[in-house]
Order: structure tokens, then C-alpha cells, then sequence
């Protein structure tokens, strides 16, 4: 879509208390070639505007009831993402009303008695300008989500579980609230490449990461790839046990997948094993301190058979045997 087809689709909110001037708007820009709807109020606007969401608003600064000062700061409210832009029409001599316009956030004015080339050219810049601002923060928005989102997976990638991470380790640390972490790692997945190939291995990936996701539930929750064939689960505001049964819940859901493992040494088809570790962050301590538990506990996983999940422990079960025995 071009500049040009863009402009001329454009809707442009006409505002203004005497009908005449309305009608002296629409006629002039209409024949432009703008769409217009029009309001004879500020209340009206703001309803029209959130209704149609126009491209742009004309909009007269002095009326009866809400003026164009208030009706803008309303506007800007309404609107705070879109950026909507505002042109104010002014009393000619009516300084006071410019400096006012650009207070509330008007980006330009055009004063009245109107003129008519100057309006056009306005109306024409700012809807172009506009439209130009709205491209961009698309493109902004789109890198920041390829910058954050594994391309394989298309789950948040290790540097947004890292930013995440150290966010809610913050979060926690100052409401003195549980953080809890589950690093799941797919068992022997050199052998199911070896076996099936790397596109396969791909998919196989794919699948686990979607099983990962549909098993966590609350927003707060992060599902991210850690690494190859590694994946992470940021739960803050989460007890151990809750965590634990979250762990087990994303074990089963990826045996539920089925997908065949000849040469797995522990089932017959794909498995994870998980190592689940919960903490209240300390002030000032570092946010690795959960990851390297978490580690620990799904080494622990590995070695006692796979396709599992271990709960963290401070002190190893086989120090506590030791005490038993003694
Ligand atoms: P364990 O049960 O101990 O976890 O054994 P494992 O074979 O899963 O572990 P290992 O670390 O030996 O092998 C991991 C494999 O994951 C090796 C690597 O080729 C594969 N891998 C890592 N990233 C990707 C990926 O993006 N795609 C595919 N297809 N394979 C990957
Ligand atoms: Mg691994
Ligand atoms: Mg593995």
C-alpha cells in the first residue's frame, strides 16, 4: 500500500460547533478525497472518535460545554498509543489559544477564518507523518519481537528468559515472594537425531516447546528455550509444590505427545527430565543462584533415570541418609 491509496482512505474527525464551518470542511476535503465524520461537540468527538477511531482530528478550539483544550487532553487519554494526530483550529489573533493547542498536545494549528491551502497542505503532512510514525513502531514492535523469540520454537529465547529472570528475581527479592524455575532438558536427543535425522530433531523440538507452553497456565509464567534441546519455566510467585506438580504436569504432557524413540534407554518415546528449584530472592543476591539450582536438580533427574522430575534439595538425600545412619 502506497502513500498516496493510504492518504485517501484516510478519516479525518471534523469538530466544530457551527454547522457551517463543519459543512465548509467536509466539502473541501471530501473533494480531496478524505473520508469525513463530523462532531458538534467535544463529548461528541471523544464518542465518535473512539467509535471510528479516525486518522486525524480537526478540531476547533473554542466551543460551548467541553472545549478543543480539554477535548485534546481527553483525546491523548483515549488514544495513548496510536498517537492520533490533532490539528486545533484557532482564532486568528488568539495567541494564547496556539500556545494552549500545544500544551494539550495538538501537533499543529490552523487558525480561522480558514486558509484553505494551508489546512490542505497541514492535513496532508500530518496524515503522512502519522501514517509514517505508525510503520514504524510496527517495525519497532516486530524487532523487538524477533530479538525476544526463539525463530525454531517461537517461544521467548534465552536472552528474554535472562532479562525475565533477573526482573522477577528483582520483583521477588523486594516482595519477599517464592520465585521458582524448572529446567527441562529432552533425554537422549543425540540418539533421536542420530536416529531420525536433524529435521526431525527439529520438529521433535517444536512440539515439546508447544507441549511446555499449553501446560503453563498463568500469565506471569515464562516459557523460554534455554539452549538446544533445554528449556526453561520462570514461575514467580510460586511455591515448591506447586512447582514440583507444574514439573510433573509438563513431563506427562510431553509423554502424551507420543513421539516415537527407538532409541531411548528409558521409554519408547521422547521424554524430558526436569529439575525444579524455588527460592525468596535475597536483596542484592544474584538471580543465577536459581538457575544453578535448578541445574543441579535436573542433573539429579538425569541420574536417577530420566524422564523425571527433582525437586532441588539443599541438603542431597544422601548426605541426609549419612545423618540417619549415624
Ligand atoms: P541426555 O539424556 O543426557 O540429555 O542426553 P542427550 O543426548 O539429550 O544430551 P546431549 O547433550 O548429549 O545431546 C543434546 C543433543 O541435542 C545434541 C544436539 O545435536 C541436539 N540439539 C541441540 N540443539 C538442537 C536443535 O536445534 N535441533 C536439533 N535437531 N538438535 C539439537
Ligand atoms: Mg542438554
Ligand atoms: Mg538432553
Amino acid at each position: 500500500m502506497n502513500n498516496t491509496v493510504r492518504q485517501e482512505q484516510s478519516l479525518i474527525l471534523i469538530v466544530d460547533d457551527e454547522p457551517f464551518i463543519r459543512a465548509q470542511l467536509r466539502l473541501s476535503l471530501q473533494y480531496e478525497g478524505y473520508r469525513t465524520v463530523e462532531a458538534q461537540d467535544g463529548r461528541e468527538a471523544l464518542s465518535v472518535f473512539h467509535q471510528l477511531q479516525p486518522d486525524i482530528v480537526l478540531l476547533d478550539a473554542i466551543m460551548p460545554d467541553m472545549d478543543g483544550f480539554e477535548c485534546c487532553t481527553r483525546l491523548q487519554l483515549l488514544d495513548s498509543t496510536r498517537h492520533t494526530p490533532v490539528l486545533m483550529i484557532t482564532g486568528l489573533e488568539d495567541k494564547e489559544s496556539v500556545d494552549r493547542a500545544f500544551e494539550v498536545g495538538a501537533v499543529d494549528y490552523v487558525t480561522k477564518p480558514i486558509h484553505w491551502p494551508v489546512l490542505r497542505q497541514r492535513v496532508k503532512r500530518l496524515i503522512q507523518q502519522s501514517y509514517l510514525q505508525q510503520k514504524l513502531e510496527a517495525a519497532n514492535r516486530e524487532l523487538q519481537r524477533l530479538v525476544t523469540i526463539d525463530e525454531l520454537t517461537q517461544i521467548a529465547n534465552r536472552r528474554r528468559f535472562e532479562e525475565y529472570c533477573l526482573q522477577e528475581w528483582q520483583c521477588m527479592a523486594r516482595e519477599q515472594l517464592p520465585l521458582s524455575l524448572i529446567l527441562c532438558d529432552v533425554d537422549f536427543f543425540k540418539e533421536y537425531n542420530d536416529t531420525y535425522g536433524h529435521r526431525a530433531g527439529d520438529h521433535c523440538l517444536q512440539m515439546v516447546a508447544k507441549a511446555i507452553q499449553d501446560t503453563v497456565k498463568r500469565p506471569a509464567d515464562l516459557v523460554a528455550r534455554y539452549g538446544g534441546e533445554e528449556f526453561a519455566v520462570i514461575l514467580p510467585r510460586t511455591e515448591s509444590d506447586g512447582a514440583l506438580h507444574l514439573a510433573e504436569s509438563i513431563c506427562q504432557s510431553v509423554r502424551n505427545l507420543m513421539v516415537p524413540h527407538s532409541r531411548s534407554q528409558v521409554n519408547i518415546c521422547v521424554t524430558i527430565s526436569a529439575g525444579v528449584a524455588t527460592t525468596i530472592p535475597q536483596p542484592n543476591s544474584d538471580f543465577q543462584e536459581i538457575i544453578d539450582e535448578a541445574d543441579r536438580a535436573l542433573y539429579q533427574a538425569k541420574i536417577a533415570g530420566r524422564d523425571r522430575c527433582q525437586k532441588y534439595d539443599k541438603i542431597p538425600s544422601s548426605t541426609v541418609d549419612l545423618w540417619k545412619e549415624w
